[in-house]
């Protein structure tokens, strides 16, 4: 009996729970990738990252004794195509949320009816199943505390290791890995289950100070597992079983389910407002958010944070708040710009955190205070104290030190005329509620 495993951003061998339960059930498995073309021009930092991590499913795969088999063009048809090549019984997925999934889903649901195959969806994206935790009288958790305890009270599906064995059919044509194209960001990291566990080993010493330390835009204290978590180079499940599930690193990784299951419930969260009689009054000016993506608004904190973006393809938590922030509610411009801006560059890109964060910064999610805004200078002042963050980024205000980076246009006007760098655009933007 044969099955097919169909990977699509759960590239690991380690807690897949659909590669381990299929190579139990079947006596050979053939997993398979699909590059499909529609996803490929999305985004050259993905493309590359996604490759790399490609080859290594493959070389883990080999290790086990099976392979990857790759194929090119329309999921759908694609493995419908192979189940009918290789006589597969059964097909087996992780279940997922964004409206492409959806879509992909409905349609596998279909053909494999038409084809009589089996078809199984299996979690292994999320800590906790989106769907599984619902609040009294509502589908999903619109609000994250209560989200939040219930996910931590929950009793989690157990870890699992890879599979013993992964054994192919006879003359399957495995086919060529794709070449790894050039990314935009000249610092990215490599994609891959083993450079991910490398990562996870030498970030889990610095967990007992992320409380303390994530919030430092210099200090580089977080974990830097986005990209990973992304393209499941690991499960979530592996790294919130290797923290304290009470800590403020688990606490964020809550966060990751939680803007899951609101996609679930409404996949449409890269388009349209989730609240309800949210208001939406953006303007539309090219120039400004072509200065804003270069990074070259005049407001240093924020360049920094858009120039660390397309530097690495990544960007901390705190620059994104302050960078979005700036766009919707200094700069008046729509979130759904940011949003495709963001999931240009980002190796962690993805809908359902892009989409969700982007809402609620813009105050049309499911944050409670949505007219509140953050105030870039004093976040600069806070996060960013002795001004290291934005030198690092900003090679223009290399020269001048400690916090007086934040704000150029206050230094003497001679000194400022030697500096390369831009006067503060003007932003006619409605004026939020500061919060510090
Ligand atoms: P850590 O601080 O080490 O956190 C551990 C993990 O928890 C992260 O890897 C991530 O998977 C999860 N996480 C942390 N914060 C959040 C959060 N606010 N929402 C959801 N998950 C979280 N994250 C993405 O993975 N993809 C995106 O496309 C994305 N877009 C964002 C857009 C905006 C406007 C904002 C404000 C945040 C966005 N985030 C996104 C969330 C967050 O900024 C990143 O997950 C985090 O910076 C990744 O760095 P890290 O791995 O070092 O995080």
């Amino acid at each position: 009996r044969t099955g097919i495993v169909l990977f699509t951003r759960d590239l690991r061998v380690h807690d897949h729970p659909a590669l381990a339960t299929s190579c139990a059930a079947f006596d050979r498995v053939v997993p398979l990738y699909v590059l499909d073309p529609a996803l490929a021009q999305l985004s050259p930092n993905r493309t590359r990252f996604l490759h790399q991590s490609l080859a290594a499913l493959r070389a883990a795969l080999r290790g086990l004794g099976g392979d990857l088999v790759l194929r090119h063009g329309d999921p759908v048809a694609e493995t419908i195509r192979l189940a009918g090549e290789v006589g597969a019984e059964g097909i087996a997925l992780s279940a997922d949320v964004s409206r492409y999934a959806e879509r992909r889903a409905t349609r596998l649901r279909a053909e494999c009816e038409r084809h009589r195959l089996h078809l199984r969806f299996f979690p292994g994206l999320t800590v906790v199943d989106p769907g599984a935790l619902r609040p009294t009288g509502g589908d999903h958790y619109r609000v994250f505390s209560p989200y939040h305890r219930a996910w931590s009270a929950h009793r989690w599906r157990d870890e699992l290791g890879p599979p013993a064995r992964v054994t192919l059919p006879a003359q399957v044509p495995v086919g060529r890995l794709p070449a790894v194209p050039a990314g935009d960001s000249p610092e990215a990291v490599p994609g891959g289950e083993d450079e991910a566990w490398r990562r996870l080993t030498t970030w889990l010493p610095a967990v007992p100070h992320y409380g303390d330390r994530h919030d430092d835009l210099a200090g580089d204290g977080t974990s830097r597992l986005s990209p990973y978590l992304r393209f499941g180079c690991l499960s979530p499940l592996t790294v919130a079983n290797r923290a304290d599930r009470d800590s403020p690193f688990v606490r964020q990784l809550c966060w990751r389910d939680f803007y899951h299951q609101v996609t679930a419930a409404f996949p449409d969260i890269s388009r349209r407002a989730y609240r309800r009689g949210a208001t939406e009054h953006w303007r539309y000016a090219d120039d400004t958010l072509a200065a804003w993506q270069q990074g070259r608004t005049g407001l240093p904190i924020v360049d920094a944070g858009m120039r660390q973006l397309r530097a690495q393809g990544w960007l901390h938590n705190r620059a994104r708040l302050i960078t979005a922030g700036y766009l919707t509610k200094t700069m008046g411009l729509d979130w759904r710009d940011g949003v495709a801006v963001y999931f240009r560059w980002l190796l962690d890109g993805d809908v359902a955190n892009n989409s969700g964060n982007w809402q609620w910064v813009a105050g049309t999610g499911n944050d409670t205070r949505p007219y509140r805004g953050f105030n870039p200078i004093r976040q600069a002042e806070r996060y960013d104290p002795d001004g290291a963050y934005v030198r690092r980024w900003v090679p223009e205000l290399a020269t001048v030190p400690g916090a007086a980076v934040h704000q150029p246009w206050r230094l003497p006007t001679a000194l400022r005329r030697t500096l390369d760098y831009p006067s503060p655009l003007e932003v006619p933007g409605p004026e939020p509620v500061w919060l510090r």
